[in-house]
């Protein structure tokens, strides 16, 4: 039987398909499946080598074997972003991917699992942000994720945007903990991780009025997200919120919030990319003026009793 060593590129390898299996229909890789199935895998870097049998591998395939490529929605997607994704960031993604699943064994993390989704539904939504970014987005950004949860949106951000510096807040420690792993894993410097709660960080010179964008996502509503993350911002940065369903009437209810806490008039951006279901909006509010000593107020108020 032949047999040879054969070196995979994580994002180049239909090509290499192509070659090995001349006349194959549109190869589509799976690893997990793929090489489940077979011995000698030797993760390296972004690399995968493995042995295999070219006898066996016509087998495999003509079992109907699925097989399918490297993050493609989040490829695709991202491209029609204007973000074209280097095999060291897709590399970075697929084992955020995988820690994302490990973790989630003991830690809840997120109910969204699937391969296709957490590209689309956290990846690529997350990614949807750069949209409301300085353009280009200049290196050493100060960005804040304010109840960062499994790290969405700030780490896909990270990611697509090295140069960002990163803060992630997050008030549950397992959570926190995650983040921090996950960062060291992917290898992302300039990121830093407070486990701690917004009403908390806000109050330390370390962190008030600091940042150049603070951003969230399914945090809390608007008047009470607004107390959470405009006490972050610079004056001149902004608080991006990342939202779905009716926000004029959450825009309404935050009148009071904005002119207490020193926001602008709010900023709507619809956002969409491909396969990421439901209307999306990015809204953005410029901080003008400085936000009061009093806010945000004592933990757990901002949402129960939020500045309407
Ligand atoms: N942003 C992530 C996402 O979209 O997947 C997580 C969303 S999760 C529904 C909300 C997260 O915000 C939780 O992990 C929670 O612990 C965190 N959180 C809520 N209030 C917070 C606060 N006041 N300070 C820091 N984190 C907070």
């Amino acid at each position: 039987m032949a047999s040879r060593w054969v070196e995979v590129l994580l994002s180049g390898q239909t090509t290499i398909w192509q070659r090995l299996l001349p006349g194959a229909k549109c190869p589509r890789i799976d690893y997990n499946l793929f090489f489940a199935r077979r011995a000698n895998v030797q993760p390296a870097k972004n690399r995968l080598k493995y042995r295999h049998n070219v006898n066996c591998l016509n087998v495999v395939v003509a079992s109907d074997v699925i097989i399918k490529p490297m993050l493609e929605l989040l490829t695709c997607g991202a491209a029609a972003l204007n973000l074209i994704l280097d095999d060291r960031q897709l590399a970075q993604f697929e084992s955020y991917y995988r820690g994302l699943l490990a973790w989630n064994q003991q830690t809840n993390l997120t109910a969204i699992t699937s391969y296709e989704e957490v590209q689309t539904r956290h990846f690529l939504d997350s990614l949807t942000v750069i949209q409301a970014l300085p353009q280009p987005v200049p290196p050493g950004l100060k960005l804040l994720d304010v109840g960062a949860g499994a790290g969405f949106p700030g780490l896909p951000l990270k990611i697509a945007c090295p140069g960002i510096a990163l803060t992630l807040l997050e008030a549950t420690g397992k959570k926190a903990a995650f983040l921090a792993h996950m960062t060291a894993v992917i290898e992302l410097p300039d990121v830093v991780v407070l486990s701690e709660r917004a009403e908390e960080a806000a109050r330390s010179p370390e962190h008030r009025e600091r940042y150049d964008v603070a951003v969230s996502r399914a945090v809390a509503d608007l008047p009470a997200l607004l107390e959470l993350t405009l006490p972050f911002c610079r004056i001149g940065g902004r608080a991006i919120a990342q939202k779905k369903g009716d926000i004029q009437e959450e825009i309404r209810r935050s009148s009071r919030a904005l002119e207490v806490l020193g926001g602008g008039p709010p900023g709507v951006q619809e956002v969409s990319a491909p396969g990421l279901p439901d209307r999306r909006f990015l809204v953005v509010v410029t901080k003008i003026a400085p936000t009061p000593d009093m806010y945000p107020r004592r933990s757990g108020m901002p949402a129960k009793k939020p500045l309407i």
